[in-house]
């Protein structure tokens, strides 16, 4: 198997998405300096840390976090562009495994049962071809061993939320989400997975739908970038 990399390697280097360096066999879509320059909002290590207080008192929840700061222009936005808007879906993936293995080693997964990325409708999925909050949570599943379970799904198209505050996002976003089979959340710990939260949203309103729907279902709420 290696010598069949080094030859793809030979004619077809891989190289880091961030900086463009050529990859070592220990590394995978970025290289570790990437890696080590993104930046940490280290949420996970504060009790009622910032994105809890987002939710606190809305929505029941047993941990929250977002693991990376977001920031405009900066080298990981760039990378985030990349994953949501022009066919890189492996960035989220790789993305989401750093995510997950980093929080694996404190106790934030701690009750949790299996992952799920937001849904996507699907037309917007047709016209993007794939859902990067999928990739995401298949790369923190993989980190930390926890199934990825298709159980969440949005059945209503809504408009592109960047200009809107979080009153009309969460309008905007009523009736979007739906469970395909709630017998398989009865009593789990579910982590939801995000690509950037900006206002909460949708997190909110997905979280809200799944806890009235399936009451004893325990969530994690879990995005790889927030704003500040
Ligand atoms: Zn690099």
């Amino acid at each position: 198997m290696n010598v069949i990399r080094d030859i793809v390697d030979f004619f077809l280097p891989r190289t880091c998405h961030i900086c463009g360096c050529q990859l070592r066999d220990s590394e995978t879509t970025f290289c570790v300096r990437c890696v080590e320059n993104m930046p940490r909002s280290l949420y996970h290590l504060m009790p009622m840390n910032p994105m809890e207080q987002r939710f606190a008192g809305i929505v029941p929840f047993v941990r929250a976090t977002g693991h990376f700061i977001y920031s405009r222009n900066s080298e990981l936005a760039g990378a985030i562009h990349d994953m949501k808007y022009r066919k890189f879906p492996s960035v989220g993936r790789r993305l989401g495994e750093i995510v997950g293995s980093e929080l694996n080693m404190s106790a934030f997964f701690e009750g949790a049962d299996c992952v799920a990325g937001v849904p996507m409708h699907w037309s917007k999925r047709v016209r993007r071809g794939y859902n990067q909050a999928e990739y995401i949570a298949e790369g923190v599943g993989l980190a930390v061993g926890l199934p990825v379970i298709d159980v969440l799904e949005a059945v209503r198209a809504h408009k592109t939320q960047t200009a809107m505050t979080i009153e009309q996002r969460r309008a905007n976003l009523a009736g979007s989400f739906k469970i395909k089979d709630t017998a398989k959340l009865k009593g789990k710990g579910l982590v939801i997975v995000d690509d950037v939260c900006t206002t909460g949203a949708t997190l909110r309103t997905l979280s809200e739908m799944i806890v009235s729907e399936v009451p004893d279902c325990r969530l994690y709420l879990l995005s790889l970038c927030v704003t500040v």
